[in-house]
């Protein structure tokens, strides 16, 4: 293996609703899960735009149910997928931002940003919480963090697997691996788990997340850990329990008002926020509240939801979770009564119903919830990142992940049927090679159509690219020998080539055209990433520099109100501090930020205004207000008591009052 990876790598979990950043610490040989600027642990997967600003996270959370139509989330249920897609049909009725379709049928998420509509495609919105969690390591490695593995749901199609491979490269990341979500989390399990590591062991991880379901059946002995079986949905998690809600209570507020909500964003995502809420409360109460005041044309709501009315508002939907486990069980060609150990993943896991479900599956069997469900994915991948870089210590680099592949992959043959070259669940990488030929007589050309999927018709299942092999050596049917081969590289990324064996002639196949960005439309992206990383710098510095102003005048305001400067300031020097003060707060007020150096000048001009008379109230205190650091903290310093003061000597008092 190739070892030459320098300065920090990371692991990323780059979720539906969250994400988690994981650091390796090469010291320490560990991994550490970073928190974030508020001190979270998980970030929200979400991006808002705001006049010609630009929040991830937290922050943009923040601004959903102010701004509901600027802040986009979710879309990893978008990547990869194209817009005529009906799960794509389905969700974006229910989001309050917009989505349109962009050339060959691609998703594009529409904003306004800087006063003008701008058109973003999914890989873009995860780059930029790709960044944000770059920069949440980055804070706490203390330099810029490059190297990182990206996880995705196991059954992650090619088109989606690429695509966040693609984000990564415009957060200008170096993706060293793509890797599956729960194969992440087995890892984090298993590794060094000390008792008897030698007795193989059956584990199946489930992970629910807030769009996503994943179910892998892992072997573990040793530290090698072998994908037996995967099976999932792209879309099933807690958001959609969160809609079942939410469609709930629109009913409800219909049959109570008569007023449909649906169609306004700002009501949708107040309720929507609202929903979540009580959902999580309902993991651990059996009622909870709902209360939003004003949510549709000054209508406040006021209502209650029992832990059993959501249970059964969701119960096919759970239902269908095992529905998903028994599959992936017969695909291993295994018993439920051999698993060992059953892994919760995901926040969806600690619902109780979901937990009841699983538990009285498997026989009343304990459920393993060892493992921080929230952080276990980001866990296991940052251990990758290590491996991959050669930065773990021996235990680490003992590691061996045998993933499989989620879908059978194929190519259309005669009668439009899907001829599978590799079957689901085969182990990667894989290289599969096998023989076609031609059905006309002479014919001079081949349109080789790859698929993936289970179903028997082509039509059923899903075109992943075509390309046309041309040239074929001239002859009757069935003579010419086309070789075409699929190979599976470590991220389960499909690469196909096409050959006459007769003329050598060779094609790849070219994804790019049917639903990949194209090179040039990636490197615009990341031009555009640095753009926004530099607006963004400048805009944090137009921040602070307001910021700084605004606390001073604030603490002049402050300073010249206190009983002190009452008694012992002169009148006029008061009055003159009060209007300039006033003045600059006024002029605060303006809601687009200036430039820098504007707020360092007025900062200035106030300080050389008002400092002095201010600083000789408080000359018998050993204060110095000439320090560079924020003049406003020295007053709340001096209210505190925080200065000693000077001894008094005689005179003093005369001074004072000059
Ligand atoms: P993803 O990886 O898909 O982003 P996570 O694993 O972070 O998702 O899980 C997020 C989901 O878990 C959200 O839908 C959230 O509402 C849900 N969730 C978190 N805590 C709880 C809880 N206590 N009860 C029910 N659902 C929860
Ligand atoms: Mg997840």
């Amino acid at each position: 293996m190739e070892c030459k990876t320098e300065g920090p790598v990371i692991g990323i979990d780059l979720g539906t609703t969250y994400s988690c950043v994981g650091l390796w610490q090469q010291q320490q040989n560990r991994v550490e899960i970073i928190a974030n600027d508020q001190g979270n642990r998980t970030t929200p997967s979400c991006v808002s735009f705001k006049g010609s600003e630009r929040l991830v996270g937290e922050a943009a959370k923040y601004e959903a149910a102010l701004n509901p139509t600027n802040t986009v989330f979710a879309v990893k249920r978008l990547i990869g997928r194209k817009f005529s897609d009906v799960t794509v049909q389905s969700d974006i009725k229910l989001w309050p931002f917009k989505v349109t379709s962009g050339s060959c049928d691609r998703p594009k998420i529409v904003v306004r940003f800087k006063g003008e509509e701008k058109l973003f495609a999914p890989e873009e919105i995860s780059s930029m919480v790709l960044v944000k969690m770059k920069e949440i390591a980055d804070s706490f490695a203390g330099s810029a963090t490059k190297n990182a593995v990206v996880t995705v749901p196991a059954y992650f199609n090619d088109a989606q697997r690429q695509a966040t491979k693609d984000a990564g490269r415009i957060a200008g990341l170096n993706v060293m691996r793509i890797m599956d979500e729960p194969t992440a989390a087995a890892i984090a399990y298993g590794f060094g788990k000390e008792s008897d590591s030698s007795v193989e062991k059956n584990a199946l991880v489930f992970d629910l997340g807030g769009g996503t379901f994943d179910v892998s059946l892992l072997s573990i002995k040793d530290s090698v850990f072998k994908v037996k079986a995967t099976a999932g949905d792209t879309h099933l998690g807690g958001e959609d329990f969160d809609s079942q809600m939410v469609k709930h209570f629109i009913d409800e507020f219909r049959r109570k008002h008569g007023k449909d909500i649906g169609g306004n964003p700002r009501a949708l995502s107040r309720l929507r926020t609202a929903c979540e809420r009580a959902k999580r409360m309902l993991s651990t109460t059996t009622r909870t509240a709902i209360q939003i005041d004003c949510l549709f044309e000054g209508i406040d709501f006021d209502s209650s939801i029992t832990r059993a009315r959501f249970e059964e508002l969701n119960i096919v939907l759970f239902r269908s979770c095992l529905e998903t486990v028994k599959r992936c069980l017969e695909d291993a060609g295994t018993i439920k009564e051999s698993i060992d150990v059953v892994v919760l993943v995901g926040g969806s896991t600690r619902i109780p119903k979901v937990q009841k479900l699983l538990q009285d599956y498997f026989n009343g069997k304990e459920l393993c919830k060892g493992i921080n469900p929230d952080e276990a994915v980001a866990y296991g991948a940052t251990l990758q990142a290590a491996k991959l870089s050669c930065q773990g210590s021996e235990d680490v680099q003992s590691l061996v992940l045998v993933d499989v592949t989620p879908l059978s992959l194929g190519i259309e043959t005669k009668g439009d049927v899907l001829t599978v070259l590799i079957p689901r669940n085969t182990p990667i990488p894989v290289k599969k090679e096998r023989i076609f030929t031609t059905c006309y007589n002479f014919q001079s050309a081949i349109d080789i159509r790859v698929y993936e999927g289970e179903r028997a018709r082509t039509e059923d299942n899903n075109l992943l690219g075509q390309f046309t092999l041309d040239g074929i050596h001239f002859a009757p049917r069935g003579v010419p020998n086309i070789n075409v081969c699929f190979e599976i590289d470590a991220d389960g990324i499909l690469n196909v080539t096409a050959e006459d064996t007769s003329t050598g002639k060779k094609r790849h196949m070219t994804l790019m055209n049917v639903d990949r960005l194209t090179n040039e439309e990636i490197e615009l992206m990341i031009e555009d990433a640095e753009r926004f990383k530099a607006e963004d710098e400048e805009n944090r510095r137009k921040v602070c520099a307001r910021n700084k102003l605004e606390s001073f005048a604030y603490a002049l305001k402050n300073a010249v109100e206190e009983r002190k400067a009452v008694k012992s300031m002169p009148h006029v020097h008061r009055e003159s501090i009060n209007r300039v003060v006033k003045l600059v707060i006024k002029w605060l007020k303006h809601k687009e930020l200036r430039s820098e150096h504007v707020y360092e000048r007025k900062l200035e001009e106030l300080r050389n205004k008002c400092l002095p008379h201010v600083a000789q109230m408080y000359q018998e205190y050993y204060v110095d207000f000439d320090d560079e650091d924020d003049v406003s903290t020295r007053f709340d310093q001096l209210r505190i008591g925080y200065f000693t003061r000077k001894p008094k000597t005689e005179g003093d008092e005369g001074e004072m009052t000059d």
